[in-house]
């Protein structure tokens, strides 16, 4: 399949799990992908393993929490490649703290990456994907949709995920351009590996966001991001698809 042959797609996060995972996807079906992530070293791995397979992309580090960075790798994009078709945001951090020990600080920095960094990801990248009538995959998660304890600032950011990705999905609909989430869970990445938890966790709770058949590898989320950037997904905006293993079902 080169369903993106031609075609040129931004993924953040893209130094790591899904959206590692996710630019390898896209490359080996043609695109020419941006990989955005903090960690450079991390993103020009991704490029490399692209290019080992003969794919085209390209590196650049960018903190999506920062407006002037955001803005900075958009253009870098439009200089090298010349256009925009899609645009994945993976980019994501999480961790759990007790509510009532939550600190102001890790609250704003949640809120600032996922949700202000999806934000302005979008935002900056909309004039290009009118251009070519593009497409948006955000990464809400089953925290958006269910609740996730000690997962306040988390759970807050995914849900103003999904509900921003739906806006934007309605305004720009008769315009050509459709945002849609996934929500993954239980996904086996670098976030997934090196969780702590607060004393007063209560593990009796965390079966609700462990799917039914074991954690998978960020290839199965990457598939169905694929389908969604690409015509495949043609009549599909505003939905979020839960890549879950069924614990939500
Ligand atoms: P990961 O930690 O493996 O990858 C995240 C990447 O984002 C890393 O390469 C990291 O360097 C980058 N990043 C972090 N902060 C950044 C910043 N400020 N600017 C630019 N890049 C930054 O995580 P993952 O599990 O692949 O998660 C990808 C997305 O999917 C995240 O948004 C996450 O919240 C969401 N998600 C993951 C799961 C799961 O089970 N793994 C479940 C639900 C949702």
């Amino acid at each position: 399949m080169q369903r993106f042959k031609g075609k040129v797609v931004l993924v953040t996060g893209a130094g790591s799990g899904i959206g590692r995972a996710s630019a390898t996807r896209l490359a080996a079906e043609g695109g020419s992908v941006f990989c955005v992530d903090l960690d450079g070293d991390a993103a020009a791995a991704t490029v490399a393993e692209i290019a080992r397979e003969g794919g085209s992309a390209s590196a650049w580090v960018c903190d999506v929490g920062n407006e002037s960075s955001v803005c900075e790798a958009i253009e870098a994009c439009i200089e090298a490649y010349g256009s925009l078709f899609g645009l994945v945001n993976m980019a994501g951090i999480l961790r759990f703290d007790d509510t009532q020990e939550l600190q102001t600080e890790q609250w704003q920095k949640i809120i600032d990456v996922n949700l202000t960094g999806t934000m302005f990801l979008c935002r900056a990248a909309l004039p290009h994907l009118l251009e070519t009538k593009g497409s948006i995959v955000n990464a809400a998660s089953t925290a958006a949709l269910s609740g996730l304890p000690c997962g306040l600032a988390y759970s807050a950011s995914k849900g103003g995920v999904l509900a921003m990705t739906r806006s934007i999905a309605v305004e720009y609909a008769k315009r050509g351009v459709r945002a849609n989430c996934i929500c993954p869970g239980d996904i086996n990445t670098g976030m997934t590996d090196k969780l702590t938890f607060p004393e007063t966790m209560d593990y009796k709770l965390m079966p609700r966001i462990m799917s039914l058949s074991g954690a998978k590898d960020p290839e199965v989320v990457a598939g169905v991001i694929a389908m969604l950037v690409s015509d495949d997904g043609a009549h599909i905006t505003g939905e979020d698809i839960r890549v879950d293993g069924g614990t939500l079902s």
